[in-house]
């Protein structure tokens, strides 16, 4: 069973990074659910999706570019055979970008609910979260 804080645990374990540099960190999910499936996880501690800021937005860039070429190179498949997105209601401790190949071909994926997490707008794509960091700032501007 997966605790709140593995995701952290996880990163900071030097055998357990695939790839870091001064921004981020990359680690292969211990639960995949399909072929190929990755994480990208900030250095900076940001709780998941909803504590994003618009201050944020260069570095979800950056994490979805260097994430997908890395899992590119790795894998050696085109970027179109992967699926890129963040759970709008994470589990785990850590903001974490989910890149995985859309076979979902994997014995961890035994339930419905673990398929709908990556089929259904729980599964949010990067930009949305711009739109939703913008909106929300742009309603502090106005209540102001
Ligand atoms: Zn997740």
């Amino acid at each position: 069973m997966a605790l709140k804080n593995d995701l952290i645990v996880a990163m900071d374990n030097k055998s357990v990074r695939l790839y870091e540099d001064e921004f981020m960190v990359i680690i292969a999910d211990v639960f995949p659910k399909s072929k190929h499936h990755y994480l990208v996880l900030p250095k900076e501690h940001i709780q998941e999706v909803n504590s994003l800021k618009t201050h944020h937005i260069p570095k979800l860039i950056y994490m979805e570019l260097k994430g997908l070429e890395f899992v590119v190179y790795r894998t050696m498949l085109p970027a179109r055979c992967f699926q890129v997105g963040y759970h709008a209601y994470p589990s785990m401790n850590r903001l974490h970008l989910h890149i995985l190949s859309k076979d979902f071909n994997s014995v961890h994926l035994r339930h419905p609910f673990q398929w709908n997490s990556f089929h259904t707008e729980f599964f949010v794509p990067t930009y949305s979260n711009y739109r939703t960091i913008i909106r929300k700032t742009a309603f502090k501007l106005i209540l102001k």
